[in-house]
């Protein structure tokens, strides 16, 4: 290396915005510093001062107080050279020892992933930034200096920083408003963690660039016409995506690197907060503003104090995305709470309404330490981004809500309203449908669908994980079954009582009393519901039912073969309490019974399945049905295929069966010989003019030897 940083570089620097006095406290600090590392080294071979001294003039660019300098300066005396740290408090003072000190125990905690990054270390972390906020400034440019020296380290060091980087220090970076540390921490971690993939992103980004260079330039020069058309002043930046969060969108919002690349961003800085607006007006007028794009945090500050105002105009074909702020805003926005030493440094800022609230911000996280509440608020916050065991995910109305990690979809719609969750069929994660059983991660938007009349599905139980979806859904089913058991009870009753010549709508009240009385139940809908469930006989209470009220009893008279043959017709959505049986796996087409299970409803077999009953009276109870004509549902299906083994046979199975508009559920194959091959399949179709296309096609691929359905 050519010309190595010096003190005194930075002392020049320093003179820009501390006194003399203080800028030689910061000089005896490197010099003290110098002395206790002397003969140390870095793994580059640059002498260890070198280390702190970078780091202090991190800081220094964020224009932090002279005891951070100072602080920086020591940050691994401590730890490194065992100078005690009483010895410091005699030397620089008990704030820059008490700094020096948080620094080094930080250090000590070694995150090794977001796993393991334990309450207990986490809590460390806190009370240390809690105690000084300024610790954790000192540190995070002690890591950034790391980070950007990472390449002599070992292979595995290198991966844990990084892992660590992206992990802990990047998040506490964004959380404290320090824009421009996160994206560079960010940025090294993963073209760490992943050096083709950052090189490859990086390599696109730059032949993108090229491309783009025309109409950039084009946009740029049309925005710096209109503000100077208008005598207002600003400077026009592009903006440049960082290319952790083009992997990160690519990776997680699965959008295509054209999706996320064809977007051009701009940011115009400007004097005054009047200014801000009056460019707005500028730039509206002279690309077309997309509807509902504008955001105004200037007037509504994000909570880390965040101004700005964004636009999307659309113009030369193309989304031209727009932020307006003041230089002020822009420090803040890249420093966030670091920036507040800057204002405090420059008494000339103190009109700043800005001012007032960042002093508001930072004297609210320094207060912590007394008031534990909002110290608890705060770590909070911050466990959004380190915590496993916990997620936020928003509402499209930009709602947090907070949910155990794992949540799925319907614990979130069952969260913000047990209809929401009761009528929920699909969601959109980050405006892209998603599965309902998908689980949810931080950070995440999240759109509930609902359509009415929809009800919770019994197999969401398999995968909800909070108790209010779980017993919202228990609730429902038990309701639902009520339901669907009156009304399937009531079906087969009235068969039954045709079988009678009787109609249900003539049999009298004291009739059904008698009924009720003699079989014990409380209502006469307990007994038709206990039909539909299969507990008893439609039957015997349509004989009950239509026996002579005068004569001995109601077990009275009545043959037993006088069953109504009139089949039931199944339209293959009846719901929880009509199942179609594994065994036999009926399509709509096959000649199909119903076979009640007690306290489950009824069950529908092929009628020559060979679990059905086979002596008479078994039969005589079976429910006669038959299929609706509509029928658009799909069913299951099993097929046995016996092939010739060559390659690509599989395939060209799989490929019959979507040729043929079916789905495989799944497909299994058994190696008979050498020779011979038997694929088992499982495939959905609507019925058995379907089955029938389907094994047609398979039957036409040469290598297919025999195929039948199969049925246990
Ligand atoms: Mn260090």
């Amino acid at each position: 290396m050519s010309a190595e940083p010096t003190v005194e570089g930075l002392a020049e620097e320093l003179s820009t915005y501390l006194d003399t006095t203080r800028i030689n406290q910061v000089r005896r600090a490197y010099y003290y510093a110098e002395q206790a590392h002397e003969g140390q080294m870095r793994k580059s071979g640059d002498r260890y001062i070198t280390h702190p001294l970078a780091v202090a003039r991190i800081l220094a660019d964020l224009r932090l107080d002279h005891q951070s300098l100072m602080a920086a300066m020591l940050h691994d005396v401590i730890e490194d050279t065992g100078i005690p740290k009483d010895a410091l408090t005699e030397q620089f003072g008990e704030d820059v020892a008490e700094l020096v000190d948080g620094v080094s125990k930080l250090t000590q905690i070694e995150f090794r992933s977001r796993a393991e990054a334990q309450a207990e270390n986490f809590q460390k972390m806190t009370l240390a930034m809690a105690r000084d906020i300024r610790v954790i400034l000192v540190k995070l440019a002690d890591r950034l200096h790391n980070m950007r020296t990472l390449g002599p380290m070992p292979y595995e060091k290198r991966q844990r920083i990084a892992t660590e980087t992206l992990d802990i220090y990047a998040p506490i970076a964004n959380r404290l408003g320090m824009h421009s540390i996160c994206t560079e921490l960010e940025d090294l971690g993963f073209s760490s963690l992943y050096p083709m993939r950052a090189k490859y992103i990086s390599k696109a980004v730059n032949k993108l660039r090229g491309s783009h260079r025309e109409i950039i330039e084009e946009i740029r020069g049309k925005l710096q016409e209109k503000l100077e058309e208008r005598g207002l002043p600003g400077r026009i930046l592009g903006r440049e995506k960082h290319l952790n969060s083009i992997y990160n969108k690519m990776k997680f919002k699965h959008k295509s690197f054209h999706e996320i690349m064809d977007v051009y961003a701009f940011r115009i800085i400007t004097d005054t907060e009047d200014d801000c607006y009056r460019i707005l007006g500028a730039v509206h007028s002279l690309y077309k503003p997309l509807p509902g794009r504008f955001k105004d945090y200037i007037a509504m500050p994000k909570a880390n104090g965040y101004q700005s105002l964004h636009t999307t105009l659309f113009g030369m074909h193309v989304n031209i995305e727009i932020q307006i702020r003041t230089e002020e805003m822009e420090h803040i926005a890249n420093n966030g709470i670091a920036a507040h030493w800057m204002y405090k440094n420059e008494p000339s800022n103190v009109t700043s309404v800005n001012q007032a609230r960042v002093d508001r911000w930072v004297k609210g996280l320094m207060e912590m330490r007394e008031r534990a509440d909002d110290s608890l608020e705060f770590i909070e916050h911050v466990k959004v981004d380190l915590f496993p065991d916990e997620i936020y995910v928003f509402t499209p109305k930009g709602r947090i809500m907070e949910l155990p990690s794992g949540a799925t979809p319907v614990d979130f719609a069952y969260a913000i309203h047990t209809d929401i969750g009761n009528a929920a069929v699909a969601c959109r994660i980050n405006r892209n449908l998603a599965s309902l059983s998908q689980p949810l991660q931080s950070g995440q938007t999240v759109e509930i669908i609902t359509a009415p009349g929809a009800r919770p599905n019994p197999a969401w139980l398999s995968f909800v994980i909070t108790g209010k979806a779980r017993s919202s859904i228990r609730h429902v089913l038990k309701t639902q079954k009520r339901a669907e058991s009156l009304e399937l009870g009531r079906t087969l009753l009235k068969r039954s009582l045709k079988g009678f010549g009787a109609k249900l709508a003539d049999i009298s009240d004291a009739q059904k009393q008698a009924v009720v009385n003699h079989n014990q139940v409380n209502s006469f809908d307990d007994l038709i519901s206990d039909i539909g469930l299969g507990n008893r006989m439609a039957y015997l209470v349509a004989r009950q039912l239509v026996a002579d009220a005068d004569s001995d009893g109601l077990e009275a008279s009545g043959d037993e073969r006088n069953v109504d043959r009139t089949p039931v017709t199944i339209s293959g959505t009846e719901g929880l309490l009509v199942k179609f049986a594994s065994c036999c796996k009926p399509i709509p087409g096959d000649p199909v019974v119903g076979v009640m299970d007690s306290g489950n409803g009824m069950v529908i077999h092929s009628d020559t399945c060979s679990r059905l009953p086979d002596s008479d009276e078994g039969r005589a109870r079976l429910t006669h049905l038959k299929w609706a004509k509509d029928i658009t549902d799909e069913f299951s299906v099993e097929l046995r295929v016996e092939l010739e083994r060559q390659r690509g046979v599989i395939a060209e199975v799989a490929n019959a069966v979507a040729m043929a508009d079916g789905n495989i559920e799944r497909i299994n194959v058994e190696d008979q010989n050498a020779k011979f091959g038997i694929v088992s399949l499982v495939v959905h179709v609507n019925g058995r003019k379907h089955l029938a296309r389907v094994m047609r096609r398979i039957r036409n691929i040469r290598a297919v030897t025999h195929i039948n359905r199969v049925r246990h």
